[in-house]
């Protein structure tokens, strides 16, 4: 690049590295993010992850300690979405909606339809919020798995979907970069529910459409 990189670009790359596996790669680009924003625990998280996929447990949770030990704490993640002149937001689990009952029916039958067409929940992206004690009995994972699909994205697209008409594009903001698990399901939903979504999170514009996203993974 003929300029320096900014922590944008940074941070894109170790997603990628993230993405295809590139530990050593992803260790050097978390140095230097560190340095550019010290309070932003997304990258910590993220390496941690990757290394506890690569069966690196001992550095996922040393990476882990050094977290505890700064005393930081993960961002709560928070997705908008704005319909009827009027933004509603949701985090994680959020059950505070007026709404509450029918989005919770409307996810469960979105995660229905979503494995009825070959969706698979990525909980290995949840290694680091997790107990970490690492034995993997059938409660944990489902745990994990119920975890995963309240995530705040998850919630207002399903408030997208019984608010709106069909074919309406939905348009969701997210304060933190979208999860691995999250991108795939939305995905799957643009094809099964013929809906265009777009959602702006930390790093850039995903415009999911007939089963693809615009980033083409990249993010
Ligand atoms: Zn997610
Ligand atoms: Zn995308």
């Amino acid at each position: 690049m003929p300029i320096r990189p900014n922590e944008v670009v940074l941070g894109s790359l170790l997603g990628s590295c993230s993405a295809h596996g590139k530990l050593e790669l992803g260790e050097r680009l978390l140095q230097e993010l560190v340095q550019m924003d010290p309070h932003n625990t997304e990258y910590h998280i993220l390496l941690s992850n990757m290394y506890a996929l690569a069966g690196k447990r001992e550095k996922a949770n040393s990476l882990r300690h050094v977290l505890k030990k700064m005393g930081i704490r993960k961002n709560p993640g928070m997705s908008s979405i704005h319909i009827g002149g009027q933004v509603h937001r949701f985090s994680a689990g959020d059950k505070s909606h007026p709404r509450t009952q029918e989005i919770y029916i409307m996810l469960d039958e979105m995660i229905r339809r979503l494995r009825l067409a070959g969706y698979v929940p990525n909980t290995a992206f949840q290694v680091f919020s997790g107990c970490g004690s690492g034995e993997d009995n059938a409660n944990e994972q489902e745990e994990k798995e119920l975890a995963l699909f309240s995530h705040s994205e998850k919630l207002a697209i399903c408030f997208g979907l019984i608010s709106t008409k069909a074919g309406v594009p939905l348009y969701i903001f997210k304060n933190l970069r979208i999860c691995q698990d999250c991108h795939s399901a939305i995905k799957i939903v643009s094809e099964i529910y013929s809906r265009e979504i777009v959602i702006r999170d930390r790093n850039r514009f995903h415009c999911f459409k007939q089963g693809s996203c615009s980033c083409s993974d990249y993010w």
